[in-house]
């Protein structure tokens, strides 16, 4: 099972899924060609608004705490999303109140690159 398939592309769009990858450089004496990979070299992924995979690195020093924050976003959005299963009647009058009061103050939709 690879990294990727054990996370939703809806969890992927919201926050990005931190995985861990392992290379090879391509030198032909190296470990790595036989078998023992570079890394764990640590990348966020996350989709923009128009489905693009997109990727940037992180820091070794930084991938302990990325990884907790990540499983953090996914706890508290299995709480959330159990509790609009649970909820939905009260979630839906909420999100339409909270749509109305907001509507006065917010600005046109931006269309195209931002
Ligand atoms: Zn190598």
């Amino acid at each position: 099972m690879s990294a990727r398939e054990t996370l939703s592309d809806r969890t992927l769009h919201k926050m990005g899924a931190v995985l861990a990858g392992f290379v090879r450089c391509g030198k032909p004496n190296c470990r790595c060609a036989r078998g023992q990979l570079h890394g764990p070299y640590w990348s966020r992924y996350w989709r923009d608004a128009a489905g693009r995979l997109h990727r940037s690195y992180i820091r070794k020093a930084e991938a302990a705490a990325a990884v907790k924050d990540q499983q953090r976003f996914r706890e508290a959005d299995q709480v959330f999303r159990a509790f609009k299963r649970d909820n939905w009647r009260e979630f839906r009058r909420m999100r339409e109140e909270i749509r109305k009061m907001v509507a006065p103050y917010q600005l046109p939709k931006q269309r195209g690159n931002r």
